[in-house]
């Protein structure tokens, strides 16, 4: 059976609209060479960036030629896997871009784009079937907060999201509340692990106990190399995703560096 000492941590930096395919490179180098400089073990721990679809072909071509020891994967993707479907992204094309990773579900998504639990489970399955790992967002915004409690609204977001999934697929889950996101408030570190032992026993529900304690499960919301180890204490919440602080690749190294200052 897995252990939460085999989890691999996993901190990811979601890029959102920032940064053109120039930009990318340069902050890919600059955070590629200051991890390298504080002897980055990538052995324990895993980092991954997510910047807009017009980067991904220079983000890979970088990592690949320079062998870094990054992974990276896509904002989004349609639920289709091709076809008459203007402006979307097909899982085929990050799949044929080495993509590792894609977002369903944030909550940017959710809120600007009308994404319901039906669309982000339908995006789920596309990923799973062109192989990526969907990294699968929930959260509660404030008025869900008050009106259902902590774990409720991310619990119901990540059984709709695992809806016909299949046991033994790698699946990520990060939970952020919404009223954390951009806003400098953050989850207490007790909090995240409350939800994410919620979240753990949810997927054991919607896949299996093996699956549940495979399972990587990250908090998001205004995360920094400054409040990172509070949450990795946590022993379900197994990484960060990470918004703003992920443009700085000073801090954003200094957050993926978490173990030091974790002490584990
Ligand atoms: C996010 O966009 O997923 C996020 C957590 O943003 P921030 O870290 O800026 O709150």
């Amino acid at each position: 059976m897995t252990t939460g000492a085999d989890r691999r941590p996993f901190i990811a930096g979601n890029w959102k609209m920032n940064l053109d395919h120039l930009q990318a490179i340069a902050l890919v180098q600059k955070l590629a060479w200051t991890l390298k400089d504080a002897a980055y073990d990538p052995k324990g721990v895993e980092v991954a960036v997510f910047p807009p679809f017009t980067d991904l072909r220079s983000v890979q071509t970088l990592i690949d030629a320079d062998r870094f020891d990054l992974a990276f994967g896509a904002q989004d993707l349609s639920p289709k896997d091709s076809g008459a479907y203007t402006g979307d992204i097909s899982g085929a094309f990050l799949k044929a871009l080495d993509c590792s990773y894609v977002l369903v579900g944030h909550s940017e998504r959710r809120q600007g784009h009308g994404e319901t639990d039906e669309v982000v489970n339908a995006k789920v399955l596309a990923a799973v079937r062109h192989g990526l790992v969907p990294v699968i967002c929930v959260g509660e915004t404030e008025a869900e907060l008050e009106q259902h409690g902590t774990s409720a609204v991310p619990v119901a977001q990540t059984k709709a999201a695992l809806a016909g999934v299949a046991a033994g697929t790698p699946v990520v889950v990060a939970y952020e509340p919404v009223w954390a996101i951009g806003t400098g408030k953050v989850a207490t570190p007790e909090t995240a692990q409350e939800v994410g032992a919620a979240i753990r026993a949810a997927i054991a529900e919607a896949l299996t106990e093996e699956d549940a304690a495979a399972t990587r499960i990250l908090y998001g919301g205004s995360v920094k190399s400054g409040n990172i180890a509070g949450f990795l204490r946590q022993p379900d919440v197994d990484g960060a995703l990470v918004g703003g602080a992920s443009l700085d690749p000073t801090e954003f190294a200094g957050i993926a560096r978490f173990p030091k200052h974790v002490g584990v």
